[in-house]
């Protein structure tokens, strides 16, 4: 079988027109908007010109060793690390997993033994982190309520053994920033290093316009970073960086072997051959930005969200979740309103009219406290242009949704979570479950993989799924989720 050119574009060209609109200001999270053409052409025009190329070498390709070369001090200047040195990688998740390996490398310590230290609210790419390598993950738990963590629990998790804290500028879930500058005291008492996480706000707080509390690399204690290109970098997916303030720490994340008949191996990320066209766009943009053009967009960023925040302080029934510094914030039911709004539910309205938000779940923490379920935005230059627009969405959403009950989940689920509750199944008995009853499970909860993927955005009710991971035990809607995709995406 064979199709011309034309066709498996048109074909192509169909199936995009199927997805959200990735551009418009419509779908607030995933995407990140500059709302500005010119740049989403310079960033093709660049990945264009670096398409053959192999990143596996900058010596023989060196146009990626000049790009990077650029990318990293550009970084380190807009991250507070003058001097500071760094890789450019694949995305937030590969520059997580590379500042844990380099700390566990440069620590000494055995990786049976060793440990991270981070908030509870610390992105999930710390979980695969730590998973991946075999190290243990401490989670501290976040006041409920600001979703603050405290310098304190963050010192009563670390011993001997601790080879990195992290801590986030700002958090994914609620836009929190954590208290970096206390958080870094802590880390040097004990010897500690402190990885950063601002791979989604770090291209935002470097020129957000009001003061900021310390949380680059310019505070003490602060050992590493990282900042996405393909978040607020404007870049597509497939660049971001990572910068440590010590050239050691930063050659400990390299892997590099003559151990083998082959080539001289040297990777300095997780991937062997490796495109360049990740850094090349990220190149272009910042060179094309500078300063005075990411000032202007992170104006608009600034602007957009006061507008949202102001929307959501004046309806009775949501409130805004703690508080949040950077270009995302969560909304949550106002448990001290006569009528508290389900925030699922308005996300639900909001998506009838035409804006996607992001709904996450509630969350228990270890401590047995509770972040409560909530709907997140995230906030790009272009949300400004639709502003006007969302802020009566959401003031209609709140009216459509007061009064409306938490959406539960599917008869059959209840009453899995009930069989887990009362002990009558075990998570091992769920986790030995083969992939054909798993999924027969996740069709009678309501949650049916083999949908068109083409209608999948009107298929999959996202309800069901907050519900699923709601009622079942964590590791359990964690397998549900993976049988979920590979029976999606699979023929
Ligand atoms: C997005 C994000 C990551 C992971 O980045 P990916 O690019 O999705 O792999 C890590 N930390 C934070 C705070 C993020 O927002």
């Amino acid at each position: 079988m064979s199709a011309s050119a034309a066709d498996v574009l048109a074909e192509l060209r169909r199936l995009r027109s199927t997805d959200v609109p990735t551009h418009g200001g419509h779908i607030l999270s995933y995407v990140y908007d500059s709302g500005q053409a010119r740049l989403d052409r310079l960033a093709a025009d660049a990945a264009e010109l670096v398409r053959p190329v192999n990143g596996l070498d900058p010596t023989v390709f060196g146009s990626v060793a000049a790009m990077e070369r650029d990318l990293v001090p550009f970084s380190a200047a807009a991250l507070g690390g003058v001097d500071a040195v760094g890789t450019v990688t694949s995305g937030g998740t590969e520059s997580c997993l590379l500042a844990v390996l380099a700390a566990l490398r440069a620590s000494g310590v055995d990786r049976r033994r060793a440990n991270v230290v981070a908030p509870t609210t610390a992105h999930a790419a710390f979980l695969k982190a730590t998973d991946l390598f075999g190290v243990e993950l401490r989670r501290v738990p976040v006041d409920p309520r600001t979703t603050a963590v405290s310098p304190a629990a963050i010192a009563a998790h670390i011993d001997a053994d601790t080879v990195l804290v992290v801590a986030s500028a700002p958090n994914y879930p609620t836009g929190a920033m954590d208290p970096i500058d206390e958080i870094g005291a802590v880390a040097e008492k004990h010897g500690v290093p402190l990885h950063v996480d601002a791979c989604l706000g770090g291209f935002v707080l470097a020129w957000w316009p009001d003061v900021l509390p310390p949380w680059n690399l310019a505070a003490p204690g602060v050992t590493s970073i990282s900042a996405d290109f393909h978040k607020y970098g404007y870049s597509p997916k497939g660049a971001s960086i990572l910068l440590h303030a010590d050239r050691d720490r930063h050659r400990a994340g390299y892997f590099a072997t003559a151990d083998w008949p082959g080539y001289p191996i040297v990777n300095p990320t997780l991937l062997g051959s490796r495109s360049a066209m990740g850094t090349a766009s990220a190149w272009a943009i910042t060179r094309c930005l500078g300063d005075d053009g990411f000032t202007a967009l992170v104006a608009d960023i600034a602007a957009a969200r006061t507008l949202l925040l102001d929307a959501v302080h004046g309806i009775d029934g949501l409130r805004v979740v703690g508080d949040p510094r950077g270009p995302v914030f969560a909304v949550a039911a106002d448990r001290d309103a006569a009528v508290p709004i389900d925030p699922h539910r308005w996300a639900d309205e909001v998506a009838a009219r035409g804006f996607t938000l992001q709904a996450q779940p509630r969350y228990p923490q270890s401590d047995h406290t509770e972040l409560a379920a909530s709907t997140h935005l995230t906030v790009t230059p272009v949300t400004l242009t639709v502003a006007s627009e969302l802020v009566v969405a959401m003031h209609d959403a709140a009216t459509a949704a007061r009064g409306l009950p938490t959406a539960s989940a599917a008869d059959a689920l209840r009453e899995l979570g009930a069989a887990f509750a009362s002990g009558a199944v075990s998570v091992a008995d769920a986790l030995a479950l083969d992939s054909a009853t798993t999924e027969a499970v996740l069709v009678s909860a309501g949650i049916d993989p083999h949908t068109d993927p083409a209608e999948a955005s009107d298929a999959l009710d996202i309800g069901a799924v907050i519900a699923a991971i709601d009622v079942l035990p964590r590791p359990v809607a964690a397998k549900m989720l993976a049988e979920f995709l590979a029976a999606f995406t699979n023929p």
